[in-house]
């Protein structure tokens, strides 16, 4: 099989890595200076609004996907008409706006935050006055990683945040005192078959996720598979998926949806039975998906900004390292650990001994 990757970060170059002994062969597109899935695989620096044009790549493709929110969903439709494109152009439309997504969680009942549309500052002001302070202003489309979102806290922020936000489409978000953040990851073939992952355990700082556990036997993993599978099922689903959750009272609350593989879903290489990356593909060939089964506690942590010196985290037993090929800065995902142990008492000894070789990082040079 040969798949076309759309997007060349990270995700692109851990689902070639994923590939090669499946005897998938990759080619990634992305128009941005630089990719670090080029060391992987095939890259072409082609601008979104001219991909179509390149009908020799179009056609080498069996099956074309994406790991990059931001490729414009009339591109990815354009492609649709003449190739096959997992997941979907519309699961895009719907996931890459935060207001269409929220309303398509809604209509098919999943519980989402009190939230406004907002276009103007007047809007702003009457939606706060409706959802009161904490709340959150998010850009409708382009935010990740808590990029085009600011947290209010009081009425007298809203002009300079309005500012901040150069007026973009965007949502309010009542804030949610939420207990702990959850996110399930799912595959799922075009037939039916679909498998779910541990529902996994995130922190974040600074809106960036820093660390994720996956959970044997949380209670609240059946309601989260239901919710996966009627979103999946009303798209037809193919590939994998992230939704990310708030429990606020002991109860779900979507946050977003991601139509790919997932950060808190990189434990999956080392601590399941079959990776997320794995799993993706299978979905978009077609092939039967592996099992999602937690082999052994396990702990993933990223790595922003810079990286340890590889001789001191690999000398922690069960650790796994994966760096991206990325220049270090500020506020940038440039790896990820694994840590693995066969107990849970095991694992936080080994996760204290990496936060103090973490403390000592120093940007390291590009290995
Ligand atoms: P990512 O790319 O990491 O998913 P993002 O930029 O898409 O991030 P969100 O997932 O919407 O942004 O928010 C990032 C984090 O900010 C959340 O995981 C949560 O910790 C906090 N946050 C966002 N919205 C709310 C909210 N309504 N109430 C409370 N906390 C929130
Ligand atoms: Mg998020």
């Amino acid at each position: 099989m040969k798949v076309l990757i759309l997007g060349g970060g990270q995700l692109a170059r851990m689902l070639v890595l994923a590939a090669a002994p499946l005897g998938i062969r990759c080619q990634v597109v992305d128009p941005a200076a630089e990719s670090c899935a080029a060391e992987v695989a095939p890259w072409h620096r082609i601008e979104w609004a001219a991909l179509p044009e390149h009908r020799e790549l179009l056609a080498w493709a069996d099956v074309i996907t994406y790991e990059s929110e931001f490729v414009p969903t009339a591109v990815l439709s354009a492609l649709a008409t003449q190739h096959k494109v997992a997941p979907s152009a519309e699961v895009l439309q719907l996931s890459g706006d935060r207001w269409h997504e929220k309303q398509w969680l809604s209509r098919l009942g999943v519980p989402v935050a009190p939230h406004r549309c907002i276009d103007s500052l007047a809007d702003l002001q009457a939606a706060t006055a409706e959802l009161g302070f904490p709340c959150f202003l998010k850009w409708r489309q382009q935010g990740y990683d808590g990029k085009g979102q600011w947290r209010l806290q009081a009425e007298s922020d809203l002009a300079a945040v309005w500012q901040a936000a150069q007026g973009r489409p965007a949502i309010l978000e009542a804030g949610i005192a939420f207990e702990r953040e959850v996110s399930l990851i799912a595959s799922r073939r075009a037939g039916g078959e679909l498998v779910c992952y541990p529902l996994t355990e995130n922190r974040h700082q600074e809106g960036i996720l820093i660390h994720s556990r996956p959970l044997r036997d949380d209670p609240l993993q059946a309601a989260a598979e239901a919710h996966a599978r009627r979103l999946m099922q009303a798209v037809n689903y193919v590939g994998t998926l992230a939704i990310e959750f708030f429990v606020a009272d002991g109860q779900l609350m979507a946050n977003e949806v991601a139509p790919r593989v997932h950060n808190s879903g990189h434990w999956t290489l080392e601590g399941a039975e079959t990776s997320q990356f794995a799993n993706h593909l299978r979905a978009i060939c077609d092939w039967p998906l592996g099992s999602p089964q937690l082999l052994a506690p396990t702990l993933m942590l990223n790595l922003i900004g810079s990286w340890p010196a590889e001789s001191l985290a690999l000398a922690e037993q069960g650790a796994h390292l994966h760096l991206y090929g990325k220049a270090p800065r500020p506020g940038r995902k440039v790896g990820h650990l694994t840590l693995r142990a066969s107990s849970e008492g095991e694992l936080m000894s080994r996760w204290l001994r990496v936060q103090t070789i973490l403390a000592r990082r120093s940007a390291a040079p590009l290995p």
